[in-house]
């Protein structure tokens, strides 16, 4: 599945996946980085799904994927509220959306380092990643109380 990934194997993987955290487009990105816009979309596909798979066997990767990472998470609090608001459980709605907001900041932080300080900062994100992994712990623990599967 991965391993014909252009963008697992790309030089600067690092810096699309950054990219793509701000909210880049797909296009935007290809572009930026001379990749085509389905290998864009392809990496982030699965990346995120090996993300999943990790985090059902309990184990949060850090590091370089933080980011990915922190933008899983936070589409699963909105699918957990979504999910809450539905059937009408506010106390569940109101957690989902704390935490939605709590990771929308951390990430806000997070990119707004980078931005800083761009292509030379790698050990620093190494360690506020570190940082993020206790806090996105921290979140898993709570989304386990409070869902019941
Ligand atoms: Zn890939």
């Amino acid at each position: 599945m991965s391993r014909k990934c252009s963008i697992c194997n790309h030089g600067r993987r690092q810096e699309i996946e950054h990219a793509l955290l701000r909210g880049e487009s797909n296009r935007a990105v290809a572009e930026q980085f001379t990749v085509s816009r389905g290998a864009v979309a392809g990496h982030f596909k699965h990346v995120s799904t090996a993300l999943i798979q990790a985090r059902k066997l309990g184990e949060i990767e850090c590091g370089k994927s933080i980011f990915l990472q922190l933008r899983e998470l936070k589409l699963e609090a909105q699918q957990l509220r979504a999910r809450a608001d539905r059937t009408g459980d506010s106390r569940t709605a109101l957690a989902a959306l704390r935490e939605e907001i709590r990771l929308v900041e951390l990430e806000a932080r997070l990119s707004g380092q980078l931005d800083e300080k761009p292509e030379t900062n790698i050990v620093n994100v190494t360690l506020d990643a570190e940082t993020a992994r206790r806090m996105t712990e921290t979140f898993l623990a709570r989304h386990r109380g409070v869902n019941p599967t």
